[in-house]
Parts: structure tokens; sequence; C-alpha cells
């Protein structure tokens, strides 16, 4: 499939001019109270931290439902808001090496990097050592074989601990069957990532075990290595074997999605996005997940709300918008994958997907404007959305638009860590609204008192002019 969008300059400048008043009209509907009173309600202690498949997501994903009736968004056949669907959690209860007379533990010998595919037996043969560089820009060549990589301890922590998070995640995208990291700081890595580790042992979600490709990422001192696997050849009777035992259990979740359709001409859809789950609770402890991402999904729901009282008032859009919260995104963008796997409407009517993720506070970096927004993706796939994003900013929103982690190379990998990468990987431009990782990211502590109602509110407008302006003109971003 593929999408021409048609961006004429002469078309939107005037239209913007004409549409002006209409706009900043209907963007007041968007205001703090309302947003305050939602997200108060929203991360409340009510939903429990909104886990997927469970009472607390169910409870969130049916305020949002019910909302969406009261401001009269519209149901998907006029039957439903709900795309029901299933997925799998895992939980790793063993995992071992065994080599001649000796066996190796996990947590203490050597180190599973939890991956939903782990195989239940897997032979390591002789190495085949390759260095980090080349490990990061090969791809066919990793494909389906097993590598060992040496990384050497940077002066600085967190930059070692993000290239050792680059190989793993580089590693399943090339399709590599085994990574086997060595290193030479095993300790400082440990105290760093073993709750992380332990938490996703504990969970690992996917769709189906159909859908993922079996990997095994294994993490070794240099020492235990060079004793055991470094010293492998290749003959079948001088190798390790590999062992795990897992349990497995279904849960049941749903998107929520709501449509305000545009005119009987109108053939495309503008699909607008936030996640609705969060992390759940764990003992008593409950994540609320205000900024994460309740700014988004209580944004989208004021979005659909001004573009539904606009279209009620007579204003006419030349596309289709599609509203959905999406749920199980914590558990690996599932949401997303599932609706993009079987979409209520075509994916080649798709004409964008603006995507929404924490807007509501600001991130650790010290910046100079304190009304900065990054947009991430804008023009990997189509300019022309970049530019509508950039036009609809100097119009109406006059935010500080922040590119710095605008790249697929990016350390952070933000483009791939969110609902739009879903789209995006179906060749639909998409936009990923995002204003960073704070001190209270994943924890129990990002609770509503800490939102920032001025540039949430400001943002969330933003976003809704963006979408207006796609809405309103039928030769902007029009998939041929
Ligand atoms: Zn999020």
């Amino acid at each position: 499939m593929k999408s021409i969008c048609i961006f004429i300059l002469s078309l939107i400048s005037t239209q913007t001019i004409a549409q002006d008043s209409l706009a900043r009209q209907f963007s007041q509907i968007i205001n703090k109270e309302d947003l305050k009173a939602h997200l108060t309600k929203f991360s409340s202690d009510a939903f429990e931290g909104r886990e997927a498949g469970r009472l607390g997501q169910r409870l969130a994903g049916t305020y949002l439902a019910n909302m969406f009736e009261k401001y009269g968004i519209e149901k998907y056949k006029d039957s439903t808001y709900f795309q029901r669907f299933s997925f799998e959690e895992k939980r790793i209860s063993s995992a071992y090496i065994k080599i001649d007379s000796a066996e190796l533990k996990s947590n203490k010998d050597f180190y599973l990097i939890p991956r939903y595919r782990v195989p239940k037996k897997h032979t390591i043969g002789k190495p085949n050592v390759i260095k980090p560089e080349v490990f990061l820009n090969s791809d066919s060549l990793l494909e389906g074989k097993e590598w060992t990589v040496y990384l050497e301890m940077d002066k600085n922590l967190e930059e070692h601990i993000r290239k050792l998070r680059l190989i793993l995640r580089h590693g399943i995208r090339a399709k590599a069957k085994t990574t086997l990291l060595v290193v030479s700081n095993i300790d400082s890595i440990k105290s760093i990532l073993k709750d992380e580790w332990e938490h996703s042992q504990n969970q690992l979600s996917s769709l189906s075990e159909k859908t993922e490709n079996e990997y095994l990422a294994l993490l070794f001192s240099k020492e235990q290595y060079q004793k055991y696997i470094g010293k492998l050849k290749s003959s079948k009777k001088d190798s390790a074997s590999f062992y795990t035992t897992w349990n497995k259990k279904t849960f049941y979740t749903e998107n929520i999605i709501g449509f305000v359709h545009g005119n009987k001409y109108a053939n495309e859809y503008i699909v607008i996005s936030a996640h609705y789950d969060h992390m759940g609770k764990k003992g008593n402890q409950i994540y609320n997940g205000a900024d994460d991402d309740g700014t988004g999904t209580m944004g989208i729901l004021l979005i659909a709300k001004a573009i539904s009282e606009a279209k009620k008032n007579g204003v006419v859009f030349d596309k289709h918008f599609v509203f959905i919260g999406m749920s199980a995104e914590e558990k690996g963008l599932l949401g997303s994958r599932y609706y993009t796997e079987n979409p209520f409407i075509p994916l080649e009517r798709t004409c964008t997907n603006l995507n929404i993720d924490m807007i509501g506070r600001t991130d650790m970096l010290k910046h100079e404007k304190t009304n900065y927004l990054y947009i991430i993706g804008s023009n990997m796939i189509d300019t022309a959305l970049h530019n509508v994003n950039h036009l609809a900013n100097e119009q109406y929103s006059k935010l500080y638009l922040d590119y710095r982690f605008n790249n697929t190379s990016d350390p952070n990998q933000f483009y791939y860590r969110s609902d739009h990468y879903n789209f995006a990987k179906n060749n639909i431009p998409v936009i990923f609204y995002f204003r960073g990782v704070h001190e209270d990211y994943h924890k129990p502590s990002d609770t509503v008192d800490k939102i920032e109602w001025d540039i949430y509110t400001k943002i969330t407008k933003h976003i809704f002019y963006t979408a207006w302006t796609i809405g309103r003109s039928p030769k902007i971003l029009s998939i041929d």
C-alpha cells in the first residue's frame, strides 16, 4: 500500500485563514477545567491503575465509552464502542544452561533478558562474535543466527545501558535467533536493570504465541562466558543446552473506538489515539498513570467532543475522524497492533494517525522553552503531515516544536515506543505528540496533582487544530 499525499500550500494558507474563527470558536470546548475534572476521575484509585485485562481497565474503558456517548460520538456501525481482543501473559519460572556436568542458573550465573517467545530448549553452539557497531548496522546478516556481542564498558553507565538496550532491540528487529551479550561490569548493570527484568519476567505479554519470533537474549559476565560458552567448539557433543519453563494465562481487554463522520463525499479517516491502560497495582500501591497516558486519553476525549460539537453546529468535514483509546500499550503496544491487524476501517483509507502519550508534565531535560512539545515521526513518511502540523502551530498554537527525538537512531527509540509505530509500520503518516520522561514515569507517583494544566490544555488544543486542518481540507493528506 502506498499513500500519496497532496499538499497544496496556497490552498491551506487561504483555508486556514478562512477557518480561523470557527476553529478557534470550537477549540474553546477544550478547557482546563474539563480536562482537570475528567483526568482527576480517570486517574483516581477507583480505576486501580487501569492494567489491561483487569477490572480497573474495564472500568476506565467503560468511563471513556460513556463519555463518548454523552458527547454524541458515533459508534462503529451504530452498535459498539468496544473492540475486544485477547492477549497472553507468561511468567517464566526457571531458566538454566547445562554444559558437560555443570548447570548454570539464571539470575546467578547468567541473566535471561525477558522476551515473550523464549525457546523452551535451545542448543548454544560455537560463538559467532560480532562487534557492537557491526551488529547495530546489520540487518540481513543477523537473521536466524546466533551472535555473541562483547560490550565494553562506557565511561558513562547510562550510555552503556542505552547501548545494551539498543543491541537487544536491534536483535529482535533484525530477527536474530540469539544474542549473547558479554559485559565486564555485570554488577552495576544488574543493580540498574534487575527490577525491570524481574517485573517483566512476571509479565511477558503477546497477542498470541504465533505473532512473535523466537528470540533468546542472555547476559553473561566476561568470566562466566569465557569459562563455559567461549570455549565451545562446533561439534554437537560440545555444546550447551538452554532450558526454560513458564506458565501462561489469557486475558481479555478492549480498545475503545468512536467516530465523527465527515460529509457524504468523505472517504478517508484520521485516527487520533492515546492508550488508556497503565500498569495496575502492585500490592497496595496503585500506579495511577495520570500523565501516562491519562493526559492523552482525556485529550482525545475533549478533541472528539469539540469536533462533534462543531459538526452538530453545521461545520462540514471532508474527512472522517476515528478516536481510539488503545488498550494494552503497556504490555507492548498490543492494542494498536491488534487494531492495525483488524482495523474497523481499512488501513488503505486511513490517511494519518495522530498519537498522544504523556503531554501533561515537563521532562528531566532542562528546557529554555517552557512551551515545548516533542514532535516525532511527522516527516518520516510524508512531509505534508509535517507541514500541516507546523502551519497549525504558526496559525494557532505558538508552541515550541522540538524535533530532537525525531530520529530512528535516537538512543531513546521513542519512534518505536508508542502506538503510532504500528500505523507507521503500515506506511501511514504519523505524528507522535509527547513531552518526555519525568522522574515519576512508570512509578506510583505519576499522580494528577503534578499535571501542568496550562501547557496540557494548550497542547491538546494544538492537536485539535492540526486534526481540524486536515479534516477540513480535502486535498491535504489525500490518499491516491
Ligand atoms: Zn504511555
